[in-house]
């Protein structure tokens, strides 16, 4: 029913409806910290990544402080764009956290004891130590119109407010409680609610190729698609490519064929025909082919390792690294000879394959990873400028070390140099 009034709003029938005919939404965040730059807004970014996928269309998201005026102004706003909205922040049991005591007011109604939320309460501070505050007692007290949204990982619970043909769904800035009262109480009250045709998306990666490029092979492709977009998301020299169904009444069997267009347009240039990162794309292949890898970092100085072993599984694989980098590690650790580190230095291509043996010999690895470079932003030299790295890869009996130069800050260079890697590893395997 509610998806037949949102198609009425825009003009459109039901059964006729043409682009975007899914639901739009729009998230509002609610904290000073996040206007100071102190917090990173992660809550809006998780729950567009799980409601698209429901057919719920991000249209717009608003930052705003914990500040009456503000709060009250966002919702009218964002009520006259779109019938539901979500926002998260400010509901914590601290004077700075008004969310609540507004939310009370904007929609007209007194106060209830949540005794579930009560109880929830006692258990988490008898098992703390101390005994319930007063403070946090209060965040069993809810405004009387809304449905409560438990939240098993934390005390301030979640609102669930309807009134009017509007929805609201109100949460703790937490990202993890945002996440459990997401998952746990909000989700199951959408999906009846919003009968909507599931989103239809695909994403493969190219790495290494500069989006102007793919764009002009892709051109005649894209000319061709019709009810469907098609999206560039370039980072660190990885370029992903989003097929995204637009026209709910587009046939999934037709958006397979656009899909299976695009990878034949691009043939290989294409990195990888899913969703993943650089380090679960080495993982999946290591596991998958049974292999061992281990990595030897001066430059990157653990960031490779650092990213695989956050992946669950890691150990079956990986064996670990060598952070080499002093002079007086690669060559002790490593057997990197003095003689090439003084007649070549530590950043050169002799270097970089010295320590990718050693690596081998020392861990026994099927695949090893060497890097040594100039993060800068000192260090450089006219022969060898900052962003100058070699990345030498060994695969069993092969050996491969090439240079290339990396662009941005220190960050960005480990995050470029792991990205680079791994499309020179995909090369020799
Ligand atoms: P609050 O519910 O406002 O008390 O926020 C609790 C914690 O969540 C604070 O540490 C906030 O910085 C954090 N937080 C609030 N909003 C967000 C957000 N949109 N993304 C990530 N963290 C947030
Ligand atoms: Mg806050």
């Amino acid at each position: 029913m509610f998806f037949i009034r949102v198609c009425v709003k825009k003009g459109l029938t039901p059964c006729g409806f043409r682009y975007f005919c899914g639901m739009d939404i729009e998230i509002i965040t609610i904290g000073d910290e996040l206007l100071i730059g102190q917090t990173i807004d992660t809550n809006s970014v998780y729950l567009a990544q799980v409601l698209a996928p429901m057919g719920l269309n991000i249209s717009r998201k608003t930052a705003i402080k914990d500040q009456k005026d503000a709060i009250i102004g966002s919702l009218n706003e964002s009520f006259k764009r779109v019938d539901f909205v979500i926002l998260t922040g400010g509901l914590g049991p601290t004077n700075d956290d008004i969310t609540k005591s507004v939310l009370q007011s904007y929609f007209q109604c007194g106060s209830r004891i949540d005794e579930s939320v009560l109880e929830h309460l006692r258990l988490i501070f008898k098992n703390r130590g101390p005994e319930l505050f007063e403070i946090n007692k209060m965040q069993a007290t809810l405004p009387d119109c809304c449905k409560t949204l438990f939240n098993s990982q934390g005390t301030a619970p979640g609102m669930w407010f309807m009134k009017e043909g509007k929805y609201l769904a109100a949460m703790p800035g937490v990202p993890g409680e945002v996440r459990a009262i997401t998952e746990e109480s909000l989700i199951p009250i959408l999906a009846p609610l919003f009968k909507l045709p599931p989103a239809l998306h695909r994403t493969l990666s190219t790495a290494l190729i500069p989006e102007s490029i793919i764009a002009q092979k892709l051109q005649n492709f894209e000319s061709t698609l019709n009810g469907c977009g098609l999206a560039y998301l370039p980072s660190h020299n990885v370029v992903k490519l989003r097929l995204s169904r637009k026209n709910p009444e587009l046939s999934e069997q037709k958006f397979k064929a656009y899909w299976q267009q695009l990878i034949e347009t691009l043939g290989d240039w294409i990195f990888c025909e899913d969703d993943l990162s650089m380090s679960e794309w080495l993982l999946n292949l290591t596991l998958d082919k049974n292999l061992t890898f281990a990595t030897a970092e001066s430059c990157t100085g653990g960031y490779i390792g650092n990213q695989i072993v956050q992946l669950s599984g890691a150990s079956q694989a990986y064996l670990g690294t060598v952070t080499a980098y002093h002079n007086n590690i690669k060559e002790e650790v490593l057997g990197v000879k003095k003689s090439t580190l003084n007649s070549h230095g530590a950043v050169s291509s002799e270097t970089a394959l010295e320590m990718v043996e050693g690596l081998c010999r020392l861990f026994r690895a099927d695949i090893g990873i060497a890097t040594t470079g100039i993060a800068g932003p000192s260090g450089g030299t006219a022969d060898k400028p900052v962003g100058t790295i070699f990345i030498a890869i060994k695969f069993r009996d092969k050996i491969s070390v090439k240079q290339y130069t990396l662009r941005g800050g220190r960050l960005d260079f480990m995050i470029r140099a792991m990205n680079t890697a791994m499309k020179q590893l995909k090369e020799m395997i």
